[in-house]
């Protein structure tokens, strides 16, 4: 990797770019020593160190080392990683300990970016050292040196000989981008660069694009007026194919006209190609992507080149949002009502509503695009914090699909499949379309039951029957990860075991016979793997008749436009949970996926099937009318004054002992006990499942009609956590399982 040039500091080794000015003594590389140390003036430095502590430690220096820089630093008997946030002037400079080494030639972050990763920690009531660790890749916090590759190349030089040569110099007369170097010539390009004809320059940034954008609809070209140049966030509303897409486009190429840098999360980066590919074709050898499945040597060199603005534009799923980007001016979140953008481990933050804060504080446009908007969304735009840009025409699209509800009350099913979805999915998979198969719940079916004796498999960790699954063959807790072989006999009275109910396998099977020849292809998480269903579904883009069945990982990715029956399997499960956002994400994901019915001149047509064809969700959901649906559940969350109207926060606790968590949640509460006017206290009870992974699961919900109430009751001296017990704040919890 072709890397700037670094010297070093005489002194401690500390990495200095040739761009960052040498200090004037030269004592050549040698060893620190006190010495040599007591001819300068010691400094302190706060360094925040990547350790369990409550507080950031003082250390010394022989020279001011900026914030936002990482150092190592003695710690105990070992040597830790930090990065120093402050400079306070300390009593006893003898006392402390000096900084080993110094690890960055520039500062990885500002001020503001120190600020907003110490806002979220108190604010999701973890350490701010948590935060940090988060928001550095792995060998950030490990200590790596971020080198950068060099992103362009100018031409030092005569004019050359040779056709290939003097392409290049063509092309090289300002800053040249790598990838265009690449295009012309590369093996000539790397010898020029080796005997000095091309020298590393900076990547040239501005608004010049690859290719033009189509002509904009009035609504679009309304909403980019709107919203570029504001300082608030907005909900760009529009259905798939509405064309928000542009929108985001044409903003960040405004604000990358002002030498701005755009930060833009997805959910997942492989079920969102199409986004990600028009930002690429629009701005080539501008974007980075930083998601989980990349390598660490390209996470850290990635985020680097954000960090130190060398790149535009970052695309990234949750985690990207704590990049540093010195000169952000445009934050875009896709699909924002997306329940990944809430972090399911500590520290819970909500990447959405992170993104809002930074947007506030910087006083830059925050763009939430979603055709099915969050009620945290909704609730903010009728109090006037969010404005709105709406799309409401679908490009190409004559009428949205047909609709139709299938009482499943007393019909037979086959392998959970009414006669009359079977008799559509033939008669589509004839005319030569593709039919896609939705049934929230992978593996082969859910419960193994002896139908003599009524015994079933327990697994052994948690409170909860094992999924079973046929391949590979075994009874698979989805909680634990336990998984146990399957008994061909009941271990009781040895007798055959029925499996009852389907899941993803079992259908797939099950269809594979009944409509052969035509393939199925199955999309859930055995069988994406850790890359994503948008390989599986570039499969379906050859749009010969075939048959989608899976999890709610079909409902994003790949357009196709061939498919044209949608089947729910099964929508109760989600329309009787416990869960008070259960309406809310079973509407989006219906909404999504019926959405993918029917494109251009062929109609689509959507079969749910249930159990429970009276329950009030169904008329507005038939209708696709999202909003009503919202308004609906809107009113029952104000009546019980949940989320969006209430605020949350929910202490959890686990223990492998049974009771000892429910009595440390117990003590909890009786020390909040004073805020119980203001704050209602909920519990403490067992979780849902209160046995899980071995463990016993205990919770306190706490509940105040405003947020000030809430900070004041969470902010009450707790009683410290007994030995093994873990406990952990779930600030605006999204579930509570
Ligand atoms: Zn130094
Ligand atoms: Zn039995
Ligand atoms: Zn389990």
């Amino acid at each position: 990797m072709d890397t700037f040039l670094h010297g070093y500091c005489p002194r401690c080794f500390h990495v200095m770019s040739l761009l960052s000015p040498m200090p004037s003594t030269t004592s050549g590389r040698g060893f620190y020593t006190p010495n040599q140390a007591s001819a300068t003036a010691l400094i302190s430095h706060q360094i925040l160190v990547l350790a369990p502590l409550p507080e950031p430690l003082d250390y010394r220096h022989h020279e001011r080392v900026a914030a936002g820089t990482r150092v190592r630093v003695p710690l105990g008997n070992r040597h830790a990683i930090g990065v120093v946030v402050g400079h306070a002037p300390h009593p006893d400079m003898d006392a402390l300990k000096a900084i080993d080494a110094v690890l960055d030639a520039l500062p990885l972050a500002d001020a503001r970016w120190l600020d907003l990763i110490r806002w979220a920690a108190q604010y999701y009531g973890c350490r701010t050292e948590a935060m940090l660790r988060t928001a550095l890749p792995n060998w950030g916090r490990s200590g790596r040196e971020l080198q950068l590759p060099v992103l362009a190349y100018r031409w030092n030089g005569d004019y050359p000989r040779g056709e290939q040569r003097q392409k290049l110099f063509d092309a090289s007369q300002t800053a040249c981008p790598v990838e265009q170097l690449k295009a012309i010539n590369w093996p000539i390009a790397r010898t020029l660069i080796k005997n000095g004809n091309l020298e590393p320059a900076e990547l040239p940034q501005d608004d010049t694009v690859a290719e033009v954008g189509p002509t904009l609809m009035p609504e679009q070209a309304d909403a980019i007026a709107r919203i570029d140049g504001s300082n608030t966030p907005w909900l760009l509303e529009g259905i798939t194919g509405s064309g928000k897409t542009e929108v985001y486009l044409q903003l960040a190429k405004l604000a990358l006209s002002r030498h701005q840098q755009v930060l833009v999360l997805v959910p997942e980066i492989g079920l969102t190609p199409q986004l990600v590919n028009r930002f690429e074709a629009r701005f080539p050898g501008q974007v980075i992507h930083l998601h989980s499945a990349l390598a660490d040597g390209a996470r850290w060199s990635g985020w680097g080149q954000v960090a130190m603005g060398k790149r535009p534009i970052l695309i990234g799923t949750r985690s990207a949002l704590l990049t540093p980007m010195p000169r952000l001016g445009l934050i875009v979140v896709d699909e924002e009502h997306d329940p990944s953008y809430k972090q399911a481990e500590a520290p819970r933050y909500h990447a959405r509503d992170l993104a809002v804060v930074i947007g506030h504080r910087l006083k830059i446009p925050v763009v939430l695009g979603t055709a099915t908007p969050s009620l945290e969304t909704i609730a903010n735009l009728d109090r006037g914090r969010f404005q709105h840009a709406q799309l409401t025409r679908r490009a190409g699209v004559a009428k949205p699909p047909a609709t139709e509800l299938i009482d499943l009350r007393s019909l037979s099913l086959h392998d959970g499949l009414s006669d009359h979805a079977l008799t559509a999915v033939a008669d589509t998979l004839q005319r030569g379309e593709q039919v896609l198969i939705f049934l929230n719940r992978r593996g082969f079916a859910p419960v193994l039951l002896c139908h003599q004796c009524g015994w079933h498999p327990e697994c052994p960790a948690c409170d909860a029957k094992p999924t079973v699954h046929r391949e590979p063959r075994r009874l698979w807790c989805h909680h634990c990860d336990h998984q146990a072989p399957w008994p061909s006999r009941c271990p009781t009275c040895a007798q055959r075991l029925d499996v009852i109910g389907q899941g993803t396998q079992r259908l797939e099977e099950s269809l594979a016979h009944s409509m052969a020849p035509f393939p199925v292809t199955r999309i859930d998480r055995d069988t994406a793997g850790a890359g994503g269903a948008g390989k599986l579904l570039e499969q379906a883009r050859d749009n010969l008749p075939r048959v989608l069945v899976g999890t709610q990982m079909l409902a994003k990715g790949h357009d196709l436009p061939n498919l044209t029956l949608v089947v729910v399997v099964d929508a109760d499960q989600q329309l009787f949970s416990g869960d008070f956002r259960a309406i809310e994400s079973l509407s989006q994901t219906l909404i999504q996926v019926m959405g993918r019915a029917g494109r251009a001149e062929k109609p689509g047509r959507v079969l749910i099937q249930t159990h429970e064809p009276e329950h009030p969700a169904w008329p507005h959901l038939l209708a696709g009318n999202y909003r009503a649906l919202a308004t609906q559940e809107l009113e029952i969350r104000t009546r019980s004054g949940l989320p969006p109207y209430g605020h949350m926060a929910l202490w959890r606790a686990r223990n492998p002992d049974p009771g000892i968590a429910l009595a440390h949640l117990n003590a909890i509460a009786q020390a909040m006990a004073p805020h119980r006017h203001t704050v209602k206290l909920l519990g403490p009870s067992p979780a849902p499942m209160e046995r899980r992974a071995g463990q016993y699961h205990a919770q306190l919900l706490l509940l105040a009609a405003d947020r000030k109430s809430l900070r004041a009751a969470l902010a009450t001296p707790i009683p410290p956590a007994p030995s093994r017990l873990w406990r952990g704040l779930d600030m605006d919890p999204h579930d509570l399982f």
